[in-house]
Formats: C-alpha cells, sequence, structure tokens
C-alpha cells in the first residue's frame, strides 16, 4: 500500500511506514486491509529471504529430576 503521508510503496502488512513511521493502521483499517505477514522473511528488495518454514528445533530443556528427600 502507499503511505498516506510520504507517498513510500510498502508492504501491505506493514503496520508503519518504512519511510517516514508514519502509522499505516487507521488507512489499513479505511481500506479494508487485513493481511496477515508472511511466514517468511522479506528483504528490503522484496524477496524471500531465508527459509520458509523451517521447524523450529525442540530445545525445551527437561526440568530437572525433583530429588526425593533423605
Ligand atoms: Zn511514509
Amino acid at each position: 500500500m502507499m503511505c498516506p503521508r510520504c507517498s513510500h510503496i510498502s508492504f501491505d502488512y506493514l503496520d508503519r511506514c518504512k519511510a517516514c513511521g508514519e502509522d499505516l493502521v487507521p488507512t489499513k483499517i479505511k481500506l479494508n486491509i487485513y493481511i496477515k505477514p508472511p511466514e517468511m522473511e522479506i528483504g528490503e528488495d522484496g524477496f524471500a529471504v531465508g527459509k520458509v518454514g523451517a521447524p523450529e528445533q525442540n530445545t525445551i530443556e527437561a526440568p530437572p529430576p525433583e530429588k526425593a528427600p533423605d
């Protein structure tokens, strides 16, 4: 979408203009734009960067075993 303040064209899912920092949410609501940010990262040039939907490794550590009272 186009920023109402500086006319910078940015992604519809951005809540703020990348160029001037204008809050784009009111404009988005006015234009009925409800877009979920993409799961992938988008670079400055508009190309996707990094892996798409890479499953996160389960790194949750098991809690230490409770010590039995002596
Ligand atoms: Zn702007």
